[in-house]
């Protein structure tokens, strides 16, 4: 009887520890089946291949756990580096941003938006693993159904289709793709044809993910090619866009679903006055903004005039990077300025904790 107690006993506790072996094979599987599920959307969302460089998914996925850094569940964060005024210093606060949240173990995307003149690539120097072309479809006119009635002219907003007596031109350039034209045609006369308007190119700086669009030459419009390349951002937990200059068109583009904006702005009256014009944007979006001044010279005498009419835009100061020649040199070795200057660097963290603190809060800027 007592063996038999024995027996059962030693039989339960065999099969209790093999339970507990089968729950942690499962738990372990279940984790390396997320991970992998995690990396394999990331690389199809950026069209990337399996990089030679990159850290096999398992060790990414804990590696982002360990290090704090939000994982696939956690909210991504959009944050537009803009400004009113060209030359403030936007690609250098992005790629600079960009680099310090990639080293800190998030996962890190930067866009280049400023499709007119790309050059975040000249500071990453990222390895390009994919380019593909951009089209847009503009209308192709079928002369043999055409009655010339000129009903596409008057729904065309843009000027870009009219109809003559004996012809139907379309202008491509002008033309926004927005189907009007072959919607209102009575005669079913309008198709409609790719034209190649820019590229798109996708690669990696070490672990970050490199997005960059190139307009091409001769075509005046760039929102379908920032558009195009917005579609394609990889998830990630930081995605920088670094936004073309000004208030127009491909700012707005670039603006357009952004958790939050960085302003850099200068302290200049050509700088303050772009900057105005921004703020105003971004407020007329509801993007919220936060400025960071580039080139201080405390010393100067017109600082704290310029600090005061700062705060009457009432938006937070995140940032204040001063004014150093070893920036400059850095620079114009086309160098990521966080990367060789220190001094810069050290500036730029406390950003960079804020933006890792809103992701982890789950508020992106709010
Ligand atoms: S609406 Fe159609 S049929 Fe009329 S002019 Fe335009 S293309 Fe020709
Ligand atoms: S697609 Fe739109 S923008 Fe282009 S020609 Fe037709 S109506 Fe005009």
């Amino acid at each position: 009887m007592r063996r038999r107690l024995l027996w059962e006993q030693e039989r339960g506790s065999r099969a209790l520890v093999l339970s507990i072996r089968r729950t942690f094979v499962l738990v372990v599987l279940l984790a390396i089946g997320m991970c992998l599920y995690d990396e394999v959307a990331y690389r199809r969302a950026c069209r990337l291949r399996q990089s030679a460089g990159d850290l096999p998914p398992v060790v990414n996925f804990f590696r982002r756990c360990a290090t704090g850094g939000p994982s696939g569940c956690s909210v991504s964060m959009k944050v537009v580096i803009a400004s009113g005024k060209g030359g403030t210093g936007k690609t250098t606060v992005a790629t600079s941003l960009a680099f310090l949240a990639a080293q800190d173990g998030l996962r890190v995307a930067y866009v280049d938006c400023d499709v007119e003149e790309p050059n975040g690539h000249l500071f990453l120097q990222p390895v390009i693993e994919d380019e593909w072309p951009i089209e847009k479809p503009v209308p192709h006119i079928d002369p043999r159904r055409c009655t010339h009635c000129g009903r596409c002219g008057e729904v065309c907003r843009f000027g870009a289709i009219i109809s003559l007596p004996q012809n139907t031109v379309v202008f491509p350039e002008l033309c926004h793709a927005c189907g009007g034209c072959q919607l209102a045609c009575p005669s079913q006369a309008i198709t409609e044809l790719g034209r190649r308007i820019g590229t798109i190119r996708a690669g990696y700086t070490g672990a970050m993910r490199f997005l960059g669009g190139v307009l091409q030459i001769g075509e005046p419009m760039s929102p379908p090619v920032i558009r195009a390349l917005k579609n394609v951002t990889p998830e990630a937990d930081l995605v920088f866009l670094d936004a073309p200059p000004g208030t127009s068109c491909p700012v707005v583009e670039t603006l357009r679903g952004a958790n939050l904006a960085l302003l850099v702005t200068e302290l200049t009256p050509f700088g303050l006055y772009d900057l105005h014009l921004a703020v105003h944007l971004v407020k007329t979006l509801n993007i919220p903004a936060a400025i960071m001044i580039n080139r201080v010279v405390k010393e100067q005498d017109s600082f704290s005039e310029w600090r005061q009419r700062l705060e009457r835009l009432q938006l937070p100061v995140w940032c204040e990077l001063t004014e150093s020649r070893a920036v400059a040199e850095a620079y114009s070795r086309g160098e990521v300025i966080a990367q060789s200057v220190p001094d810069f660097a050290d500036q730029l963290r406390p950003v960079v904790q804020r933006l890792k603190a809103s992701i982890n809060e789950g508020t992106c800027g709010h």
